[in-house]
């Protein structure tokens, strides 16, 4: 089966996590993946404040970064915990793979819900709907079959998610689905001029982080792919390095880019791609995963040179599979 498909039962299964969710009495955890995003944060925020509107017994584990620090009070979200307590529920979001859940180990009955197609669908109850722009797209409809009343506090996180995992809709997976239900959360009151403002600060030392990053820029094979790194002695300040791929996609003839970060246990990519050309397959062939335009992958043990090797190998292998070479 081709992992990127539609989920062909996916009212089916999300009415069924809807029924589950509801009828369960004891504690309900949700996660998401390590190195959290917009979509990471604002669906797991968003279904904590639904499910606490119900009355549920809902812990949200999480560390936000610091740019979306802003959208939770400090104590909606907990530390780490080392075991689930006996007949916890466990709702991971957004985390393409169990080994990328953050905070808790994946035990107690698991709730899958995601939208990369890389997904191995684990879980006890699992949604996964590449087709779907963001996991924050899932969570409203699942909020809708809660049968909980949108308010802006719970719309803020989820259309959040949808804004950061379509670019601010620009990305192909801005469909007129998307901007239905974007439109739906902004009547709910939603303040999408001081949110998409606020999603964008970043600190005096980014900017300056930015220009280091930049003077690493490079061209390969021909400028189809533009590569940066994050410089080793700008280590420290790579919490607020989170987009720089996103700045360096937008080279004029490029179909991949691929930003490399040093950290301890290898270097970490961020792959963009276009035009025919599958950042998803670059990542699987790095040990990665994720969509086919944006996908990530962590080259464990690797400098950042022995880094750059592979991954020019593998965009080489899908620039011919894709007839650019
Ligand atoms: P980013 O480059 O922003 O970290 O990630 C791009 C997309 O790929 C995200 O949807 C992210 O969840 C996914 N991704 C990033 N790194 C990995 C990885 O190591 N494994 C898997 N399976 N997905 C990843
Ligand atoms: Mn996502």
């Amino acid at each position: 089966m081709d992992g990127n498909a539609p989920e062909p039962q996916y009212w089916e299964k999300m009415r069924l996590v809807a029924e589950v969710l509801k009828a369960v009495e004891g504690p309900i955890y949700i996660a998401t993946h390590v190195d959290p995003d917009g979509d990471a944060i604002g669906s797991s925020l968003g279904l904590y404040r639904a499910l606490k509107a119900l009355g549920k017994d809902a812990r949200w584990v999480a560390e936000p970064p610091r740019f979306l620090r802003f959208l939770p009070k400090e104590e909606e979200y907990s530390d780490p915990v080392e075991k689930l307590p006996p007949g916890a529920t466990l709702v991971a979001l957004d985390s393409a793979e169990p080994s990328r859940v953050v905070g808790v180990p994946v035990e107690g009955f698991v709730i899958n819900i995601d939208h990369h197609g890389t997904n191995p669908r684990f879980g006890h109850l699992h949604v996964v709907d590449p087709s779907k722009a963001a996991t924050a797209q899932m969570v409203k409809d699942l909020i809708d079959l809660l049968g909980v009343e949108w308010t802006a506090e719970i719309a803020t996180p989820v259309l959040t998610g949808i804004l950061t995992d379509t670019g601010n809709f620009r990305f192909a997976n801005t469909t007129p689905e998307v901007l239905r239900v974007a439109a739906e959360l902004l009547g709910y009151g939603v303040k999408l001029a001081e949110l998409t403002d606020r999603l964008q600060f970043r600190p005096p030392s980014y900017f300056r982080l930015m220009g280091q990053v930049l003077s690493t820029v490079a061209f390969h094979f021909g400028g189809l792919l533009v590569t940066a790194h994050l410089p080793e002695e700008a280590r420290r300040e790579e919490e607020d390095s989170d987009d720089f791929v996103g700045l360096i996609r937008y080279v004029e003839g490029s179909v991949v880019s691929v930003f490399l970060r040093k950290r301890e246990e290898g270097v970490k990519v961020s792959i963009r791609s276009r035009g025919g050309v599958s950042a998803q397959n670059i990542a699987l062939k790095l040990g990665g995963g994720g969509h086919v335009p944006a996908a990530g992958a962590t080259l464990k043990g690797l400098d950042l040179d022995q880094a750059y090797e592979k991954v020019l190998e593998a965009v080489r292998e899908e620039l011919t599979r894709a007839g650019y070479l």
